[in-house]
């Protein structure tokens, strides 16, 4: 493992492809995967891990999944990508409006990140305003514009989050607590002539899990009608992750825009946005704004994701079944915790979940940095040492999927509570 990882930094900038993947937030070194199935990763050295990360949340039937792993072999038998219009960017388009009805017109893309580098844009072109509002903590990809107060991977630096991010850039984003109403009403309201958009992570799972208090989001939905802000729902984690229709059917919300990613790719590179047909219908080739993609809605990800839909169509029960196994962790590890005199917060939503280490509710950035890294730490690494694979960063979200059977959850609560023993 180590030999891997030693010859990887020599080809590979911190011998990773995505840096928190380099264990640098917990200590140690990265295992190599050899294969997955179902609940578990297979390591090149023969390890069966139980894995709550789930691909950062894109697997949810589990990983190889049959129908899927079927679904991309019969596309690939008819080409890799084509470059051209074909048939599943309609049953795509479909199934998202389906299921989100804001989405009104969709536009797939490779990423998450594009996604809502996409989004941005077009609602800077639409309202002819160039200010976005965000929210400390939330995490909505790397583009210049968001990498301040990200969440997860960046929480550790300044502000901005990242070097490379040009001063003007910073100056075009606004960025304010999450749930906190005031600060919300009075930004807006100073703010109002020059923001072209509000984004939000209706439940911002990237400085562990944040609930919105009650009304929260429809404040920042009334707010954004009455002066005329676009509001993008960054629903990359919990689009198809939390319901059918994601948090914004479980809030009862209709964004302007909506960003997806993840989930609707079944495991394979995807993102999309989509949303008002107006502002939508301002896009490239129809609008002005710009938009475009080599790759962007390559049929054997298409493939891979409608399956991954459609799984979820037959089985809408799975967001209940898998919560109820949540639920069981929660109650079982927050008994010992409390028995051990360990703080600890296991917010959830359905499928979604975070262990953090912490004596007070997790509400915003500002709270999660009370968090207890170290703590953390030490809960990962003996959870891994006896085969269960927690997100390498105590700011990081747990992911279950179907595949994760009661006896298997029934371990994972056993190899929990004995690492915070
Ligand atoms: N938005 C949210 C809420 C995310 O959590 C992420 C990634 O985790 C992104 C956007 C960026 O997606 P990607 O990593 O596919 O670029």
């Amino acid at each position: 493992m180590k030999d891997f990882f030693r010859k990887a930094k020599t080809l590979i900038p911190g011998g990773v492809n995505s840096p928190v993947r380099a264990f640098k937030s917990v200590g140690g070194v990265p295992f190599y995967v050899d294969r997955a199935d179902g609940a578990y990763l297979k390591t090149v050295d023969g390890r069966e891990l139980i894995d709550f990360v789930c691909s950062w949340g894109a697997i949810i039937h589990g990983h190889n999944s049959l129908e899927i792993r079927e679904a991309v072999i019969q596309s690939l038998e008819r080409g890799t990508g084509f470059g051209a219009p074909h048939e599943k960017e309609l049953e795509m388009a479909e199934l998202i409006r389906k299921h989100y009805p804001s989405m009104k017109k969709v536009r797939m893309v490779n990423s998450g990140t594009e996604a809502t580098m996409s989004a941005i844009r077009l609602a800077r072109g639409f309202t002819n305003r160039s200010k976005i509002l965000k929210f400390s903590g939330c995490y909505h990809g790397h583009a210049d514009s968001f990498l301040i107060k990200a969440g997860s991977g960046a929480m550790t630096f300044g502000c901005p989050d990242s070097l490379g991010v040009p001063a003007s850039f910073v100056n075009e984003t606004i960025v304010i607590p999450f749930n906190n109403e005031v600060v919300l009403a009075q930004t807006i309201e100073r703010f109002s002539d020059e923001l072209a958009c509000i984004i939000v992570e209706p439940y911002p799972a990237n400085c562990g899990l944040i609930l919105p208090k009650p009304g929260f989001l429809k404040k920042i939905e009334v707010l954004a009608k009455k002066f005329k802000i676009l509001l993008v729902f960054d629903e990359v984690i919990t689009g198809f992750r939390v319901s059918l229709g994601g948090a914004q059917a479980l809030e009862d919300i209709q964004p302007d825009l909506t960003t997806l990613g993840k989930i609707i790719g079944g495991g394979l590179p995807i993102g999309a946005f989509g949303g008002r047909e107006d502002v939508m219908d301002f896009l490239a080739p129809e609008g002005p704004v710009y938009q475009a993609g080599t790759l962007s809605g390559n049929p054997i990800c298409l493939a891979a994701g409608i399956a991954a839909i459609k799984l979820l169509e037959a089985n809408p029960s799975i967001y209940d079944q898998i919560e109820r196994r949540v639920e069981f962790l929660k109650k079982s590890l927050s008994q010992t915790a409390k028995e051990k005199g360990i703080p600890l917060q296991i917010p959830h939503k359905k499928t979604l979940f975070s262990l953090s280490f912490s004596d007070k509710p997790i509400e915003n950035y500002e709270t999660a940095l009370s968090i207890s890294t170290d703590l953390f730490s030490k809960v990962f690494h003996s959870s891994l040492n006896n085969g269960l694979f927690l997100a390498p960063s105590p700011f990081e979200c747990c992911f279950l999927s179907a595949s994760h059977t009661d006896p298997i959850i029934a371990k994972a609560a056993d190899i929990l509570s004995k690492s915070l023993e």
